[in-house]
């Protein structure tokens, strides 16, 4: 489903991280937090009403080649949200009074066309209210005056930014079709993997309602089964990016990810797991997502019988939350086992869609405390009384037991791993939710 993005634009200091934690905070809860990955979150997917958004912090981006001026960088995270972004809230500091550079930023938001929420930070008080009125001469309507740190009127802003989020068309996405996102750093190869497992098939490209006009789907039904492979800056029409790379050109991937039921992760043979890779593995991985690793170009590598197995050794070790994603060699240069691509993903969209039923789930609960005894915590022993599984893609199961605190971390892996030596759920995350019964 195509969610709406917010990006939070300003410069620094004016509170733009404060109130992006403020948010997440409030609104979302992270299911399995992987070390590395959510320590410098600048994006989440949260909800407010009702209606799911996705919101990003664009004052985290790193971009190449940007010198220290300051108000570069923050011409670049406005025309990235500008490129990007449905509605963008212009963060600016009550403390501070409107400074120069505020005006210039201003007049590029403004001159977008795209919505701009001009949201007055550090008004920490009722009585610092007289200091948002200054913020009309930026000529973007009524500011709002909020105060990250205290958590105020943060429901007004979100409110103003439901009010163009409602306005957006709803995606006329084609459910039935297994959504794929190809993503990974700036040159692995995802234009030629693109166009190597497209050569074939009969497609048909299309724009999506809301989406940047550059960014083009592509559908075509192999076998029977309908697939989208969903536009990540712009592969198949090398669009004209003037922003110097961002890092891990991370909007777009990130996008594609949420959109998608199937990543595929590219990795450059020649350069490895780096850890630009591991961050979108570990995005991949926390949004629920199948994920397909394919490490690419493997035509340059120098070869003996024991190369894959090393290589597959280390992507275990560097991506090691992801066990579960098959890895393909391939080559888009010589279409090696590119047309593997499309049965894997195949494959791992009936992994991720298998359901087991609940005394089929109660036999493996039983079997696996009889082989590992599920430990007692402070004396108390930990009761599991049953398993089911709530929903699939990614695979949910409900453990039910007498207290969830008593359930160590060891013991829910264990529990996966059994749950994959017996079903498999090859290339999904699995989750599994602990209950107490009362
Ligand atoms: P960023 O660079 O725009 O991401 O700014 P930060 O979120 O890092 O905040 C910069 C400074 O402003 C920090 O010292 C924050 O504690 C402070 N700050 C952020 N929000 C508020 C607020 O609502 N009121 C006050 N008084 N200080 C704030
Ligand atoms: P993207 O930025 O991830 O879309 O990467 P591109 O598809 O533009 O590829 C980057 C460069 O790598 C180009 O020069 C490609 O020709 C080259 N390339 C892509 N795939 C392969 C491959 O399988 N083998 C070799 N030798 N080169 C490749």
């Amino acid at each position: 489903m195509y969610k709406p993005l917010v990006a939070v634009v300003g410069r620094p200091n004016v509170g733009k991280s404060t109130l992006f934690n403020a948010v997440v905070k409030k609104r979302i809860s992270i299911v399995e937090d992987i070390p590395g990955v959510t320590r410098d979150r600048i994006y989440f997917d949260g909800e407010w009403l009702g209606h799911e958004f996705t919101m990003i912090d664009t004052g985290g981006i790193e971009f190449d080649d940007v010198d220290n001026n300051f108000f570069t960088s923050m011409r670049y995270q406005a025309e990235l949200a500008i490129r990007e972004a449905d509605v963008i809230i212009y963060v600016v500091d009550g403390k501070t009074g409107i400074q120069p550079q505020d005006q210039e930023i201003a007049n590029i938001l403004r001159s977008s066309g795209k919505p701009v929420i001009l949201a007055v930070n550090k008004i920490d008080s009722v009585e610092q209210e007289i200091n948002i009125y200054e913020f009309y001469s930026l000529g973007l309507g009524d500011p709002i005056g909020i105060s990250a740190v205290n958590l105020m009127n943060l429901g007004d802003l979100l409110d103003e930014v439901l009010k163009y989020i409602k306005e957006i068309p709803v995606d006329e996405d084609d459910e039935d079709a297994i959504h794929i996102a190809l993503v990974g750093r700036p040159n692995v190869g995802k234009s030629s993997l693109t166009n190597a497992l497209l050569g074939q098939e009969r497609v048909i490209v299309s724009n999506i309602p809301g989406t940047t006009r550059d960014s083009i789907d592509t559908h075509w039904t192999h076998d029977d089964t309908k697939f989208v492979l969903i536009d990540t800056a712009g592969m198949r029409r090398k669009a004209k990016i003037d922003l110097p790379v961002e890092r891990y050109s991370v909007v777009r991937a990130l996008r594609a990810v949420d959109r998608s039921d199937i990543a595929v992760l590219v990795l450059d043979g020649v350069d490895g797991v780096t850890e630009q890779d591991k961050k979108i593995a570990g995005y991949v991985h926390e949004a629920g997502k199948g994920c397909i690793i394919v490490v690419n170009k493997w035509d340059l590598i120098d070869k003996d019988s024991k190369t894959s197995l090393k290589y597959t050794d280390d992507i275990r070790r560097e991506l090691a939350f992801m066990q579960y994603a098959p890895i393909l060699y391939a080559s888009a240069l010589t279409k090696q086992r590119i047309n593997r691509l499309a049965d894997l993903v195949k494959y791992v969209s009936e992994q991720q869609h298998m359901r087991i039923s609940t005394s089929v789930l109660n036999e493996l609960v039983e079997d696996a405390q009889l082989t590992n005894p599920a430990p007692a915590k402070n004396g108390r022993p930990l009761k599991i009384y049953y398993m089911t599984q709530a929903s699939v893609s990614p695979p949910t199961f409900v453990l039910f037991v007498n207290d969830p605190q008593l359930v160590h971390f060891s013991y829910t892996r264990f529990l996966e791993n059994k749950l994959r030596e017996t079903f498999g759920f090859e290339g999904t995350p699995i989750r599994l939710i602990l209950r107490g019964k009362k």
